[in-house]
């Protein structure tokens, strides 16, 4: 039997209520294949800022640091809105990110084919779509020095600037590649090479690290066709990488194409092991929804999606992972649907029933 120590960051809002559901299909996965999960829990964000005054703590950090992953809910809500705080709770994520080098990070992205009505997408364009769209997560444009505001005889004036490394690209593009292999095998590099340094020093180092991986197919994209044909041929794509502020506006745009934020996870990594695995903070990528807080409306897949891939990608229990999003299928093409993504002819169920229908079907 293995045991795997894993960081249980709840959060706020909702985050409790679907973490909840996540630990509940976990514990069927420990069972079914024997393995012992061990869990430390810690407040975070909102919930952290009033027991502690802080969004993250030091110890939270060095908890995450001796974890295998962390599994986050989310963070935020009115509560702790003041623009004027000293403290927010999105410095948790970011905090957390920071601290356990988390460079890269990867939203799949899915269509099930049952589910092909809630995007606004029409259904023959969508249909086949999945892909994992990768977001260099702590270089570019968002961090890049000088990055300051001044006023001069001509008036107002900003700079910010887009600087990376080649190091920085290699190292997120072996994530590409290296995932794209546990798949179809194809990449496409998406960067500004027409207009941008930057851009050009992306293309070619994104080559030469291709030239490692003969198996798999690489192209590049600009993005400006890349936000086009991710609207006119999603289901051609396989792994996306690209870079920081281009990987913000992108997993935005793959994301719609799923429909809901119920069902979406997410994956922010680190350094890689030679097997591919390594420390991992997971996450659905929806907020806290105040809105639905308390209701048993929230829709747990997304938390649940997101524990599979922490099994893949940080613990390389890939059979597991599997299992458990077989399972989710298994329970969409039951007919169940938790009310974000209920349609005409489903059984709606709260957010419990559909975490113990997962856990039940494993
Ligand atoms: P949100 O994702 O919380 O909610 C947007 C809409 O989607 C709401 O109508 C909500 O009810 C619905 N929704 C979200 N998740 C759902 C689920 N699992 N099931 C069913 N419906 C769901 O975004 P928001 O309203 O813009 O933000 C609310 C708070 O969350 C804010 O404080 C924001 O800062 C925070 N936030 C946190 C994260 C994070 O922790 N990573 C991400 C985004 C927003």
């Amino acid at each position: 039997m293995s045991t795997f120590r894993i960081l249980l960051t709840p959060g706020d809002g909702i985050g409790p209520e679907v973490m909840e559901e996540a630990t509940k299909v976990l514990g069927r996965v420990e069972r079914r294949f024997r393995h012992e999960f061990v869990y430390d829990e810690e407040k975070l964000g909102g919930a952290a800022i009033d027991a502690y005054g802080t969004a993250l703590r030091a110890e939270t950090v060095a908890k995450a640091k001796q974890s295998a992953a962390v599994l986050f809910g989310a963070v935020g809500g009115p509560k702790w809105d003041d623009p004027k705080a000293t403290v927010r709770p999105e410095d948790a994520i970011l905090g957390m990110r920071k601290q356990l080098g988390l460079f890269a990070n990867l939203r799949p992205v899915r269509v099930h084919p049952l589910l092909l009505g809630d995007s606004t997408l029409k259904p023959e364009v969508l249909e086949g779509t999945d892909m994992v769209v990768i977001r260099e997560l702590t270089g570019g444009l968002y961090f890049g020095k000088p990055k300051k505001r001044w006023t001069n005889a001509a008036g107002r004036q900003g700079v910010d600037t887009l600087r990376y490394s080649e190091k920085e690209i290699v190292r997120i593009c072996h994530v590409a590649f290296q995932l794209a292999r546990q798949r179809r095998k194809k990449v496409t590099s998406v960067d500004k090479a027409n207009v941008l340094r930057t851009g050009q020093l992306w293309r070619e180092v994104a080559t030469e690290v291709g030239r490692e991986y003969p198996d798999v197919t690489l192209d590049h994209l600009l993005v400006d066709a890349c936000a086009m044909h991710l609207l006119r041929r999603p289901a051609s794509f396989d792994v996306i990488v690209t870079e920081n502020m281009f990987g913000d506006i992108l997993t935005d745009e793959a994301a719609m194409l799923a429909g809901s934020m119920g069902m979406m996870p997410s994956a922010s990594l680190g350094r890689r092991r030679k097997d591919g695995t390594g420390i991992g903070l997971y996450e659905p990528i929806h907020g806290s929804a105040p809105d639905i807080t308390g209701q048993g409306k929230a829709n747990p897949l997304a938390m649940i999606l997101s524990a599979a891939m922490m099994l893949r990608l940080s613990l390389g229990l890939e059979a597991e992972a599997a299992a458990i999003e077989s399972a989710v299928d298994g329970v969409i093409a039951g007919g169940y649907r938790t009310p974000d993504i209920a349609g005409a002819g489903t059984t709606v169920v709260d957010t419990r029933k559909m975490g113990t229908l997962v856990a039940e079907r494993l």
